[in-house]
């Protein structure tokens, strides 16, 4: 029997391990497995490969080599970031501002830091995503310490103005975090341009490996570690660096530097056709986010009388590989907080479909999708109890 083609559309989940990016990380398992702390040859090797690295990921963004820390992922960095410098500067203030659509990984640590005494602004969106600059500024307080508002939304794409933002943090005296997961090495980013005082990166969505990431601290920002040990990475993140993945994430960067443009526009012209393909031939379907503001591979669709979950299933069945909401958020069956924060009633926002693209999808793989997400529709639809056949 023939085998059938499966088709990944799930970038924003994960990527594959670029072959060259593995090839770079090979050697670092097997030949200079040395610990970079220590002082003889071996260690030496994996310092410089370590060093390497550094300078490549902050070339990617315009930082300093030396702004450049090494986390365990996404997740990681932004913990440290918002714990990190809400800590350390809470004589100064106890307030905080982040958006409402933000991942997990600044939502829960913002409960935590509320426990602790932080008082947290989650700022509404427009119902195409987007951050407001007048309801940041009527936010801001005297005692704000930090705003904390992602680049891209890892579900709806919408891409938010980072530089505007930077402007109001900067003339306010405020820290300014994004969590930059969904775009460092897909669209080009410039922390200076952007005006950020941190940015958080992760290695598994560029085509590098999962369990790295980096968080970028410009030079002079009150931050404290908030773990202890060995004093690693200038004191703000103990651990025996993982040199794999950290010379692996080097070489994504540098992959994304020379190709991301290229890329961006690649992609930019199928999620359109795509796009295109499904809303005009799907009845009472609409594209949730931003229709330019928003990352080049990142697709979110609504369907009425649709469940999620089925359509997924049935996607699945013939070889596409989607998602619903985002895949950390969706073992659990509430509606998506960023559907709902856009305004989606929960009977539309469940029946979401997210289609994100990458490096090995074709035109021939969006026509595929395409023609499976009608035929998937079309019988749900016969079968639903939600509305009209
Ligand atoms: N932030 C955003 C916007 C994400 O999309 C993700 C991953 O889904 C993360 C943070 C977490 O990154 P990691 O998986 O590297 O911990």
């Amino acid at each position: 029997m023939k085998s059938m083609k499966r088709i990944y559309l799930d970038h924003a989940a994960t990527t594959p391990l670029a072959p060259e990016v593995l090839e770079a990380m090979l050697p670092y398992f097997t030949d200079y497995y040395g610990n970079a702390s220590s002082l003889h040859s071996f260690g030496r090797e994996a310092k410089e490969a370590i060093e390497d690295a550094r300078i490549k990921i902050a070339s990617l963004i315009n930082a300093k080599p030396s702004e450049i820390y090494f986390t365990s992922g996404g997740t990681e960095s932004d913990n440290l970031a918002l714990k990190g410098i809400a800590w350390r500067n809470k004589k100064k203030g106890c307030h905080i501002i982040t958006s409402s659509i933000e991942h997990p990984a600044i939502l829960e640590v913002c409960k935590v830091l509320a426990k602790q005494g932080f008082e947290v602004t989650y700022l509404p969106v427009t119902k195409e995503g987007l951050v407001e600059l007048t309801a940041l500024e009527s936010a801001i307080r005297k005692d704000t310490i930090l705003i904390s508002i992602m680049h891209a939304n890892n579900e709806i794409g919408t891409i938010q103005p980072l530089h505007e933002i930077g402007k109001i943090a900067k003339e306010k005296d405020i820290y300014f975090h994004s969590d930059s997961v969904q775009t460092t090495g897909k669209i080009p980013l410039d922390v200076n341009y952007l005006g950020v005082d941190a940015l958080s990166v992760s290695g598994h969505k560029l085509y590098g490996p999962k369990g790295i990431g980096v968080l970028f601290v410009r030079k002079g920002v009150k931050i404290e570690s908030i773990q202890q040990g060995g004093g690693h990475e200038s004191g703000l993140r103990s651990g025996t660096e993982n040199v794999p993945g950290i010379v692996g994430l080097g070489r994504t960067a540098e992959m994304a530097r020379d190709t991301m443009v290229e890329e961006a526009n690649r992609l930019t012209a199928l999620r359109d056709h795509l796009k295109d393909f499904v809303l005009s031939r799907i009845e009472e379907s609409w594209l949730n986010g931003h229709p330019s503001k928003r990352l080049p591979n990142n697709l979110n669709f609504g369907f009425k009388y649709i469940e999620g979950e089925s359509l997924l299933l049935y996607l699945d069945a013939l070889g596409i590989a989607a998602s619903t909401g985002s895949a950390c958020s969706s073992k659990k069956l509430t509606a998506s907080h960023v559907l709902t924060a856009i305004g989606l009633k929960p009977e539309y926002s469940h029946g979401s479909l997210r289609l994100t693209l990458g490096r090995s999808n074709t035109l021939d793989d969006v026509n595929l999708a395409g023609q499976a997400i009608e035929k998937s529709v079309i019988r749900l639809r016969k079968m639903s109890a939600l509305g009209p056949r």
